[in-house]
């Protein structure tokens, strides 16, 4: 292709939402043979709602809340949005909002009121987070991040788990002071176009496999729901992207699709990075595309503006 039919590429697909760095990402996107998919936040809305809270520990539950969303107040992570405004509205059940400012003031008031003060503060990612409340360690995330601080999961606990697990929500486990003080479950939808991208990549001759950080029943079953038959799970940041290099192996053309902070590994190793607009600024720095409507249908447009570009008019 010459450089105007590049420009031109360039130019087209930014009209669509689909921006691109640079000519080289542009002539790679025309080989790709497998798509590598995170699933929060990727395949899936992002917009997780908590549907389920047990205190397992005789705490309150407006306190075991206020402690929750205390710790995931300095989170970016779409799990720590959806526990903040769960615990918010817990808070503030029947004070009707009278405009969308009034319920965003009346968040910022709200939350400075009572969330707790944190110190210590650290994300985990792939795992939760952690950080000290009254002196106390906090910690807020997935099994990994429970077990593997010395925490006991009682048996009652962990077969509630698994029945969410099986309905592809995620179990969100909490420990504090060294004891399990309970748990919450979060759904997030699949977005609403996923399962037809997914068809669509593969009649194009794309291999579609998803990774994910979230543990393997949730993953499978909402891998299931959209037509992937290659999962990896419980896989941490620095495993995704040997996940794509384990693809590379043959001389693959590898693509990655992903919003967070732990997918931007996976974004710099492929052969060809794409991040969901709506996703964290690093991820956004690390890949080679940015689908700014956060619309899966881009990942086809920008495939096919490659193969356009490139092969046809040869
Ligand atoms: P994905 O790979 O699907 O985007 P992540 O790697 O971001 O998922 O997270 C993996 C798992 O780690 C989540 O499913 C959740 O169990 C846990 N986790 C990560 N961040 C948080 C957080 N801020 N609060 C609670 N749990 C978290
Ligand atoms: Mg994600």
């Amino acid at each position: 292709a010459t450089p105007t039919a590049v420009m031109v590429a360039t130019g087209v697909g930014a009209n669509h939402g689909v921006l691109v760095k640079g000519g080289d990402a542009l002539e790679r996107a025309q080989n790709v043979n497998y798509i590598i998919f995170d699933k929060t936040g990727t395949l899936t809305q992002g917009k997780a709602t908590v549907t389920t809270t047990k205190v397992f520990s005789g705490m309150d539950v407006g306190d075991f809340l206020t402690l929750v969303a205390s710790a995931e107040a300095s989170s970016e992570h779409p799990l720590a949005k959806a526990i903040l405004d769960y615990a918010f509205h817990f808070h503030f059940f029947g004070k009707l909002p009278s405009s969308k400012d009034d319920v965003k003031k009346r968040k910022e008031d709200a939350f400075s009121q009572w969330l707790l003060e944190v110190a210590d503060f650290s994300a985990l990612p792939g795992k939760g987070v952690q950080c000290l409340i009254n002196g106390k360690m906090i910690l807020v995330g997935n099994r990994a991040l429970i077990s593997e601080n010395g925490v006991n999961i009682p048996e009652e606990a962990e077969s509630f788990l698994v029945d969410m697990e099986l309905s592809a929500k995620t179990g969100i486990l909490v420990a504090y002071d060294g004891d399990f003080i309970g748990l919450m479950g979060v759904t997030d939808p699949l977005k609403r176009e996923a399962a037809v991208v997914i068809q669509g990549l593969k009649k194009m001759g794309i291999y579609p496999v998803m990774v994910t950080g979230d543990n393997w029943r949730t993953a499978l079953a909402v891998a299931k729901e959209i037509g992937i038959e290659d999962v990896r799970a419980e896989v941490m940041p620095a495993g995704k992207a040997d996940v794509i290099r384990s693809f590379q192996k043959d001389g693959s053309v590898v693509a990655m699709v992903g919003d967070g902070i732990n997918d931007s590994p996976a974004l710099a190793a492929a052969d060809v990075g794409m991040a969901i607009g709506a996703g964290t600024d690093i991820a956004i720095e690390a890949a080679d595309y940015v689908l700014v409507r956060n619309n899966l249908e881009d990942v086809i447009t920008a495939i096919d503006l490659s193969r356009k570009t490139f092969s046809r008019i040869r």
